[in-house]
Protein backbone atom coordinates (compact mmCIF):
# COMPACT_ATOMS: atom_id res chain seq x y z
CA UNK A 1 0.00 0.00 0.00
CA UNK A 2 1.38 3.52 -1.27
CA UNK A 3 1.63 6.15 1.23
CA UNK A 4 -0.46 8.80 -0.53
CA UNK A 5 -2.81 9.88 1.99
CA UNK A 6 -6.31 8.53 1.23
CA UNK A 7 -5.41 5.26 0.02
CA UNK A 8 -7.49 2.41 1.58
CA UNK A 9 -7.77 -1.24 1.54
CA UNK A 10 -9.51 -3.99 3.72
CA UNK A 11 -8.76 -7.55 4.77
CA UNK A 12 -10.22 -9.88 6.22
CA UNK A 13 -7.90 -12.22 7.39
CA UNK A 14 -7.53 -15.64 9.78
CA UNK A 15 -4.58 -15.45 12.21
CA UNK A 16 -4.33 -17.97 14.40
CA UNK A 17 -4.49 -16.59 18.26
CA UNK A 18 -0.93 -15.88 20.56
CA UNK A 19 -0.49 -17.69 23.53
CA UNK A 20 -1.67 -16.30 26.95
CA UNK A 21 -4.46 -14.17 25.42
CA UNK A 22 -6.46 -13.34 28.47
CA UNK A 23 -7.11 -14.38 31.84
CA UNK A 24 -7.03 -17.94 34.21
CA UNK A 25 -10.40 -17.77 34.38
CA UNK A 26 -11.10 -16.67 30.63
CA UNK A 27 -9.07 -16.60 27.72
CA UNK A 28 -8.42 -17.42 24.48
CA UNK A 29 -7.28 -20.36 23.56
CA UNK A 30 -3.82 -20.70 21.66
CA UNK A 31 -3.74 -21.48 18.09
CA UNK A 32 -7.68 -20.84 17.73
CA UNK A 33 -8.65 -18.93 14.53
CA UNK A 34 -9.42 -15.38 15.45
CA UNK A 35 -11.38 -13.38 12.19
CA UNK A 36 -10.41 -9.95 11.78
CA UNK A 37 -11.83 -7.61 9.35
CA UNK A 38 -9.03 -4.84 8.72
CA UNK A 39 -9.69 -1.68 6.84
CA UNK A 40 -6.07 0.27 6.42
CA UNK A 41 -6.50 3.67 5.59
CA UNK A 42 -3.11 6.39 4.59
CA UNK A 43 -3.08 9.44 6.32
CA UNK A 44 -0.65 11.96 6.32
CA UNK A 45 1.25 10.82 9.48
CA UNK A 46 0.43 6.89 9.07
CA UNK A 47 -1.57 4.28 8.86
CA UNK A 48 -4.63 4.25 10.66
CA UNK A 49 -5.91 0.53 11.23
CA UNK A 50 -9.66 0.11 12.21
CA UNK A 51 -11.48 -2.84 12.60
CA UNK A 52 -12.89 -5.70 14.68
CA UNK A 53 -12.23 -8.93 16.06
CA UNK A 54 -13.80 -11.70 16.42
CA UNK A 55 -12.33 -14.64 18.94
CA UNK A 56 -13.08 -17.76 20.57
CA UNK A 57 -13.10 -17.34 24.46
CA UNK A 58 -13.47 -20.15 26.94
CA UNK A 59 -13.57 -19.73 30.95
CA UNK A 60 -15.13 -20.83 33.71
CA UNK A 61 -18.47 -19.18 35.15
CA UNK A 62 -17.13 -17.32 38.26
CA UNK A 63 -20.95 -18.42 40.14
CA UNK A 64 -21.16 -21.63 39.20
CA UNK A 65 -17.96 -23.00 37.50
CA UNK A 66 -19.80 -23.98 34.21
CA UNK A 67 -17.46 -23.75 31.43
CA UNK A 68 -18.13 -20.73 29.08
CA UNK A 69 -17.00 -21.09 25.65
CA UNK A 70 -18.46 -17.53 23.85
CA UNK A 71 -17.37 -15.44 20.69
CA UNK A 72 -15.90 -12.21 21.63
CA UNK A 73 -16.29 -9.37 19.30
CA UNK A 74 -14.23 -6.08 20.03
CA UNK A 75 -13.56 -3.51 17.66
CA UNK A 76 -10.50 -1.63 17.64
CA UNK A 77 -8.35 1.47 15.83
CA UNK A 78 -4.90 2.23 16.09
CA UNK A 79 -2.75 4.47 14.21
CA UNK A 80 0.66 3.17 13.05
CA UNK A 81 3.02 6.25 12.60
CA UNK A 82 5.47 6.52 9.78
CA UNK A 83 7.83 7.62 11.78
CA UNK A 84 8.87 7.71 15.85
CA UNK A 85 8.30 11.30 16.83
CA UNK A 86 11.26 13.57 17.23
CA UNK A 87 9.93 15.08 20.40
CA UNK A 88 10.11 12.87 22.96
CA UNK A 89 7.70 14.17 25.22
CA UNK A 90 4.53 13.43 22.54
CA UNK A 91 5.93 10.03 22.80
CA UNK A 92 4.18 9.81 26.11
CA UNK A 93 1.55 7.64 24.89
CA UNK A 94 2.53 4.06 23.57
CA UNK A 95 2.88 4.65 20.07
CA UNK A 96 2.84 2.38 16.92
CA UNK A 97 5.33 2.99 14.56
CA UNK A 98 5.77 1.21 11.15
CA UNK A 99 8.61 -0.61 10.53
CA UNK A 100 9.60 -1.97 6.99
CA UNK A 101 5.93 -0.59 5.98
CA UNK A 102 4.75 -3.70 8.26
CA UNK A 103 2.52 -3.36 11.12
CA UNK A 104 2.44 -4.39 14.68
CA UNK A 105 -0.97 -5.90 14.99
CA UNK A 106 -0.76 -8.59 17.55
CA UNK A 107 -0.26 -5.91 20.46
CA UNK A 108 -2.85 -4.04 19.11
CA UNK A 109 -5.36 -7.39 18.90
CA UNK A 110 -4.37 -8.34 22.27
CA UNK A 111 -4.68 -5.50 24.16
CA UNK A 112 -8.16 -4.55 22.46
CA UNK A 113 -9.59 -8.78 22.88
CA UNK A 114 -7.65 -8.95 26.72
CA UNK A 115 -10.05 -5.49 27.54
CA UNK A 116 -13.09 -6.95 26.03
CA UNK A 117 -12.81 -9.95 28.62
CA UNK A 118 -14.58 -10.12 31.26
CA UNK A 119 -12.37 -10.97 34.24
CA UNK A 120 -15.68 -12.63 35.89
CA UNK A 121 -17.30 -14.71 33.45
CA UNK A 122 -20.77 -15.60 34.03
CA UNK A 123 -22.56 -18.19 32.23
CA UNK A 124 -26.05 -16.06 31.98
CA UNK A 125 -26.02 -12.65 33.49
CA UNK A 126 -29.15 -14.35 35.87
CA UNK A 127 -26.77 -17.35 37.11
CA UNK A 128 -27.75 -18.32 40.10
CA UNK A 129 -24.62 -20.19 41.22
CA UNK A 130 -24.13 -22.54 43.92
CA UNK A 131 -26.25 -23.19 47.08
CA UNK A 132 -24.49 -22.00 49.76
CA UNK A 133 -25.03 -25.35 51.92
CA UNK A 134 -24.40 -28.46 49.12
CA UNK A 135 -22.97 -27.18 46.54
CA UNK A 136 -25.76 -27.84 44.02
CA UNK A 137 -26.09 -25.90 41.06
CA UNK A 138 -29.11 -23.47 41.78
CA UNK A 139 -29.93 -23.51 37.97
CA UNK A 140 -30.79 -26.93 38.26
CA UNK A 141 -32.90 -26.89 41.31
CA UNK A 142 -33.21 -23.50 41.88
CA UNK A 143 -36.29 -24.44 44.28
CA UNK A 144 -34.40 -26.98 47.06
CA UNK A 145 -34.09 -26.41 50.35
CA UNK A 146 -32.87 -27.63 53.36
CA UNK A 147 -35.09 -27.12 55.68
CA UNK A 148 -34.83 -23.98 57.94
CA UNK A 149 -31.61 -22.64 57.35
CA UNK A 150 -29.62 -23.69 60.19
CA UNK A 151 -25.95 -21.76 60.93
CA UNK A 152 -23.99 -24.72 61.22
CA UNK A 153 -22.13 -24.04 64.22
CA UNK A 154 -25.49 -24.22 65.85
CA UNK A 155 -26.23 -27.85 63.88
CA UNK A 156 -25.03 -30.09 66.70
CA UNK A 157 -26.50 -28.14 69.49
CA UNK A 158 -29.99 -28.68 67.86
CA UNK A 159 -29.21 -31.94 66.97
CA UNK A 160 -28.04 -32.74 70.76
CA UNK A 161 -31.76 -30.71 71.87
CA UNK A 162 -33.52 -33.26 68.75
CA UNK A 163 -33.12 -36.36 70.92
CA UNK A 164 -35.52 -37.96 72.42
CA UNK A 165 -35.50 -37.74 76.42
CA UNK A 166 -35.41 -41.47 77.65
CA UNK A 167 -38.29 -42.41 79.70
CA UNK A 168 -37.83 -41.86 83.15
CA UNK A 169 -38.04 -45.25 84.20
CA UNK A 170 -34.34 -45.86 82.16
CA UNK A 171 -32.67 -43.08 83.64
CA UNK A 172 -31.66 -44.86 86.96
CA UNK A 173 -33.06 -46.46 90.05
CA UNK A 174 -31.62 -43.76 92.31
CA UNK A 175 -34.78 -42.10 91.13
CA UNK A 176 -37.62 -44.29 91.20
CA UNK A 177 -36.45 -45.37 94.73
CA UNK A 178 -36.35 -41.87 95.89
CA UNK A 179 -39.53 -41.62 94.79
CA UNK A 180 -40.62 -44.98 96.80
CA UNK A 181 -38.86 -43.63 100.10
CA UNK A 182 -41.81 -40.68 99.83
ZN1 LIG B 1 -23.01 -19.87 36.06
ZN1 LIG C 1 -28.36 -26.99 48.62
Amino acid sequence: MGRKPGAERTYTLTVPAPADMGYDVNSVPEDSPMEIELRLEAIMEGVLATGTISARAVGECVRCLDPIDERVVVGFQELYLYEAPSDPEEAEEEEFVLEDDLLDLETVLRDAVVLALPHNPLCGPECPGLCPECGARLADDPDHTHGEAIDPRWATLSQLAEQPVPPADQTGSDITSDDSKE
